[in-house]
């Protein structure tokens, strides 16, 4: 990224969930000043590495900008703020503390830099995507990663919204010439990628309904048909993301839903609610149950059928 203005700090968490890490920024903001976002999970070294990098940037961090409130994403702000003293802007519904509430379409001046929040709903209900117009960079959060896909889960996550916010990007922002996700590598052709994204939802949908087809289903059955080339371990992400679907096609009457008296087997168990500090380790199922909405148990089965 040379002769950018956009820096790219990784905070040292990787794991299944945040691939390499989580991707903290800093934007050169004009006038000594740097604007931060998503200073990432609480770690000590990574608030040094980011309050060094300024340094030798010659940069002084004077906002934090926060996509979205994941503890791999916030909680790292308040330590930053501790010694900066910058103010922290987040969306004006987290319930994340903050000092500024953000609202859709609203510009926040820093230096002789403008940057625009937008809403973007979907991974989680307050998730926000930051534009900076000169260098025509889309900071996307958990909306949009540099490798992969994200993951929408309910209570939090909805499908629908995330498919609207998807061609919303793609809409509004013709002339972004950078993705910045909050995992993975910087992206240079965000039109490419927001239709790649928006398209593997829709091909998604469609394995969904066609094995549907084949008669009614449980969550851990399709699991087991659609990701049957996946590693298990990642089958209870992939149900979570089936509830996703799931919900959104009932709620459009496409398919209809029942609650079935038997009971869980152990392997409809293991992927509906795991036990992720077994799993990932203590560390890391934080941020995993957040990701998948692990708070919403699935302890009983529903079956769902065409309409
Ligand atoms: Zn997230």
């Amino acid at each position: 990224m040379v002769d950018s203005r956009i820096t790219l700090v990784r905070a040292p968490n990787p794991s299944a969930m945040t691939l390499s890490g989580t991707n903290t920024y800093l934007i050169d903001c004009g006038n000594g000043a740097a604007a931060c976002i998503d200073p990432g999970p609480p770690l000590d070294r990574h608030v040094d590495a980011l309050l060094q990098r300024a340094a030798e940037l010659d940069l002084r961090i004077s906002l934090i900008l926060l996509t979205h409130t994941h503890p791999d994403h916030a909680p790292g702000a308040p330590m930053l703020q501790a010694r900066t003293g910058a103010p922290i802007a987040a969306h004006a519904e987290t319930e994340f503390p903050h000092d500024r509430g953000l609202h859709d379409g609203e510009i926040v001046r820093i230096g002789d830099t403008a940057i625009q929040a937008v809403d973007a709903p979907g991974h989680t209900f307050d998730h926000l995507v930051f534009y900076e117009p000169r260098e025509g960079a889309l900071f996307t959060g958990d909306v949009v990663l540099g490798e992969g896909y994200v993951v929408i889960a309910p209570p939090n996550g909805s499908m629908r919204a995330y498919q609207r916010t998807l061609a919303r990007l793609l809409d509004e922002f013709p002339d972004a010439r950078m993705i910045y996700g909050g995992h993975g590598e910087p992206v240079r052709d965000p039109q490419a990628k927001l239709r790649e994204y928006a398209a593997h939802r829709e091909s998604r949908q469609r394995e969904i309904l066609a094995a549907l087809q084949d008669g009614p289903k449980t969550i851990p059955d399709l699991v087991r048909s659609i990701y049957r080339e996946t590693t298990p371990i990642l089958w209870p992400a992939a149900a979570r993301q089936l509830l996703a679907y799931l919900i959104a096609l009932e709620q459009e009457q496409r398919i209809l839903s029942r609650e079935l008296s038997r009971t869980l087997s152990q392997d409809d168990h293991a992927i509906l609610n795991p036990e992720w500090k077994t799993i990932v380790g203590e560390e890391h199922a934080r941020t995993v149950e957040e990701e998948l909405g692990a708070m919403l148990r699935l302890d009983t089965l529903r079956e769902y059928a065409l309409r």
